[in-house]
């Protein structure tokens, strides 16, 4: 289906919206032509001296006329915005479901500022696809209808004039600018959204940049976009200008004609020389209906440019897909994972390399190892982020990908590395993970993350607000924020993915405690690359470059030796330079 065709189907359930602005976009150009074709009638009339009664009609449809114009205009600019804002606020919605099932496996190849463009310039281009698109056309040929009845009850040639620079007017010169703005209007789209990729990427990576001196090259980038925009956005105002002349000479020359077909007329004492002013005045509000019709067409091509980049990003085939018929939630924590291989993209190195391993309902279960060790890509797995092809991870005794993956999360608390803490109070902070949390499930879960006695510090206790605009908070903070929230959840299944792991080594240890703590009984997979609190693990999985390299309790692995003891031993060393002593050991 064309890119038009698909936006069109948008505007379907809005019909009556769009007929209705297209009528009133037709009764005020009509009411444009009865004005000027009664005062011109007025006028010639009144120059012949006759009785005012003769002209009471004509006096009447001024009036009117001048009155329904600014009324129609106005309700025409109401109904016309008003179906935009639908139109926009649905395609916002269907974009934002679109894309949800993307992350964050597909959305990983659209940069941030790209996806940020697009949804908000890209949707609001779209803007100018139905208010100057498709409204002002219908319009165009209303009026085209309207001025060919009025023409030809004089006669015929006159009609046929009219119309024809009409058509040129409002076919011929759209035709044109499309031709001489395609290129320019998309080549806008596309570097506006370059320079928004370029701006976010400056603000998010300002630090970088100043410490590596970057400012004047970053900088030089930007202004080298904004000329690009200016040079291209030149050449549309160009273009628009070349219309607005042309569509001038154009209305002219059907002054022209129309005096040229009419003066013999008058002459022969086929037409009465009262209506030759108002024929050519009818005429020229007429062009008031295709006007704008070429900055239509240079728009048109922008509004597709950017609904086309909207619809690349609809069309990516998300990685999950739920199957047909799901299972019903599973009940039971009781994972096992059996032989599971996994890359990234089909040429790449396998990240996970043949695991198998099971936790029982209720252990303990650490997987660690170093960096790129793929134990991020085990738990990208498990929150059905991605999809495996071979092998397959059991939950409750049935394959992952049987289930929903609404299910499977819901399934799981999950503390991570990064917390992101949304612009919003504590409490709405909090209740992320279950939105109909009481009062005092909140409470509870900030006691057992011990953060509740901070919480209450604050002026506003639960309801201060946090994020990027609100208080910042520490690292530690934000981990038992975290912490509270998975609480919260009350999933059977915790997921702790190197919740401490940007931590300095004590406030860690105060951290590693409370998760301690929080994890006794419970079914709980860490995931970390450092070895801190590991006496505590039911079992410890070493992974190394996607295998199982070791496992076994604390105490069997450092017997055994190898690169677990490896692990530790570095580790022991990078905590007693950092701190000075051991303590958080093991
Ligand atoms: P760890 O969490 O143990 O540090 P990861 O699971 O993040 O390791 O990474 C395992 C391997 O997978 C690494 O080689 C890494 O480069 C690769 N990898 C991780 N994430 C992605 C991704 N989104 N796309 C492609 N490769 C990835």
């Amino acid at each position: 289906m064309s890119t038009a065709r698909r936006l069109l189907t948008f505007l379907a359930p809005l019909r009556g919206w769009v007929a209705l602005a297209a009528l009133l976009g037709f009764a005020t150009v009509g009411s444009s032509v009865g004005l000027m074709a009664t005062s011109a009638y007025i006028i010639s009339k009144a120059a012949l001296h006759p009785s005012i009664a003769a002209l009471q009609v004509a006096i009447v449809g001024v009036r009117f006329f001048g009155i329904t114009r600014g009324l129609f205009r106005y309700a025409e600019r109401l109904v016309t915005h008003q179906t935009t804002f639908r139109l926009l606020a649905q395609f916002r919605v269907f974009f934002f479901a679109a894309i949800e099932p993307l992350a964050p496996a597909r959305l990983r190849q659209f940069r941030s500022g790209d996806l940020l463009s697009r949804i908000i310039a890209d949707v609001s281009a779209l803007e100018d696809f139905f208010v100057r698109g498709v409204a002002p056309p219908l319009v165009a040929i209303l009026v085209a209808g309207l001025t060919w009845v009025l023409m030809a009850s004089f006669a015929l040639p006159l009609a046929a004039a009219t119309l024809g620079f009409l058509a040129l007017a409002g076919i011929g010169i759209p035709l044109l600018t499309r031709r001489l703005s395609r290129r320019s209007g998309r080549a806008a789209v596309e570097t506006r959204a370059a320079l928004n990729v370029s701006l976010v990427d400056a603000v998010q990576g300002v630090a970088d940049i100043l410490i590596h001196g970057r400012k004047s090259a970053q900088q030089g980038h930007i202004r080298q976009l904004s000329r690009t925009l200016v040079a291209q956005q030149n050449r549309l105002a160009w273009v628009n200008g070349l219309n607005a002349a042309l569509t001038g000479l154009l209305s002219n020359w059907t002054t022209l004609a129309i005096l040229l077909i009419a003066i013999p007329m008058v002459s022969a004492g086929d037409l009465d020389g009262v209506f030759l002013a108002v024929l050519v005045l009818a005429a020229i509000a007429a062009f008031e209906a295709v006007l704008p019709l070429p900055e239509a067409a240079a728009h048109l091509a922008g509004s597709l440019a950017a609904a086309e980049r909207l619809f690349e990003i609809v069309d990516v085939a998300p990685q999950i897909q739920d199957p047909a018929e799901p299972l019903p939630p599973p009940q039971s924590a009781r994972l096992d994972v059996r032989n599971v291989r996994f890359s990234y993209s089909p040429t790449a190195p396998p990240a996970l390399d043949g695991i198998s391993f099971s936790v029982a309902e209720g252990a303990r279960v650490a997987i660690v190892g170093a960096s790129g060790a793929g134990k991020s890509t085990l738990v990208n797995l498990l929150l059905r982020f991605w999809d495996y092809r071979h092998g397959e991870i059991l939950l409750d005794g049935r394959d992952l990908r049987r289930y929903r993956a609404d299910d499977v999360r819901a399934f799981m608390a999950v503390v991570s590395q990064q917390t992101h803490l949304f612009n919003a109070t504590i409490a709405e902070n909090l209740r992320l993970s279950r939105p109909a949390a009481t009062d005092d499930e909140l409470i509870s879960a900030a006691r057992q993350a011990e953060i509740h006695t901070f919480i209450q510090s604050l002026p506003q206790g639960y309801d201060t607000v946090i994020g990027e605009q609100g208080l910042q908070l520490s690292g530690g903070e934000r981990q038992r924020l975290a912490i509270a929230r998975a609480l919260l959840k009350d999933a059977p299944l915790l997921i702790l993915d190197e919740a401490t792991a940007n931590l300095d080594p004590l406030v860690e240890r105060d951290i590693m405690a409370t998760l301690r703590a929080i994890s006794a009984g419970r079914t709980t997979i860490t995931i970390t690359h450092r070895l801190v609190d590991m006496a505590a693990m039911d079992e410890i999985l070493v992974l190394d470059a996607g295998k199982i390299a070791a496992r076994g309790t604390h105490a069997e692995l450092m017997a055994r030796g190898g690169i677990y003891r490896q692990l530790w031993t570095q580790q022991r060393q990078i905590d007693l330079l950092e701190t000075g002593s051991p303590a958080i050991l093991p």
